[in-house]
């Protein structure tokens, strides 16, 4: 069954380009996943589609206000079986990795709620959301860009999405690792050779190599990722039945 994306917004036409290019299009057009686009503004409870107000207790900007929130999210709802995910983009969410990824990518439904302005009443948050999720520690205008990351990140790894699934399986986070470097013809480019291991055609020690290489990159670029790396490999090398005290890759 296809994953069903809503994506709840006051620009839906900023999501044509995406919904309608590359993997994301050809998962559509496959039927792996559905994606629905709302306006939020088709909710506003007056005839002048208002969506935001001042701040109480004053301040700049103007806030989203919690009537056509709450009623464009529980109008999506009501027209599929599951409830769906409900997932508001917002700078103080959890920042989005591949973990949350994969975790969002096994869900059947999920709602995509992007805000606006200064953002959302915080009532949005604490009666609708399950979850917020963050693009990084930087702010937007507006949540479709983080929803549009989160939605081609989410997709790739939908049984289906990507031609050759083990391309998703080796990229870079999905071992804990950044992937190791990749190259293509020619062999050689401005004085810059492709690294002998590659052309030799030895299964074997490519995949060695590769594994190395991904290890340092890690090290080098990120010790946060790596540190974390080698705790998980000392956990499962202390878990391996007796005997076995390899350090192993712990994906
Ligand atoms: N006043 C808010 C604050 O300081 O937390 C920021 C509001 S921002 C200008 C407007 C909207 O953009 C947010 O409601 C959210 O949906 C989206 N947004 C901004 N930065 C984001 C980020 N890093 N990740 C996800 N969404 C973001």
């Amino acid at each position: 069954m296809a994953m069903r994306v809503d994506i709840l917004t006051l620009f839906p036409e900023m999501f044509a380009p995406v919904l309608g290019t590359s993997i994301v299009s050809r998962a559509i057009d496959a039927g792996v996943v559905a994606v629905h686009l709302t306006n939020i503004r088709d909710f506003a409870p007056d005839r002048y589609r208002k969506v935001d107000d001042a701040p109480y207790g004053g301040g700049p900007g103007m806030v989203m206000m919690c009537p056509p929130v709450f009623d464009a999210v529980e109008h999506v709802q009501a027209r599929a079986a599951a409830p769906g995910r409900v997932v508001l983009l917002s700078p103080q969410g959890r920042r989005l990795d591949q973990p949350l990824v994969a975790r969002l990518a096994g869900c059947d439904r999920l709602i995509l709620v992007a805000g606006r302005y200064e953002g959302f009443d915080d009532r949005i948050r604490r009666g609708l959301a399950d979850e917020e999720v963050s693009l990084g520690d930087f702010v937007l205008s507006g949540g479709e860009i983080a929803a549009m990351a989160l939605l081609d990140a989410v997709v790739r790894l939908l049984p289906g999405a990507v031609g050759e699934p083990e391309s998703v399986n080796e990229e870079s986070f999905s071992t804990g690792l950044l992937e190791y470097p990749q190259y293509t013809r020619p062999r050689e480019y401005r004085g810059m050779r492709v690294p002998e291991v590659l052309l030799s055609g030895e299964h074997a020690r490519i995949a060695a190599w590769r594994a190395e290489q991904a290890r340092e990159r890690t090290r080098l670029r990120r010790p946060d990722l790596w540190d974390a790396w080698q705790r998980r490999s000392r956990r499962s090398a202390a878990d391996a039945p007796d005997g076995d005290d390899r350090q192993g890759d712990p994906s």
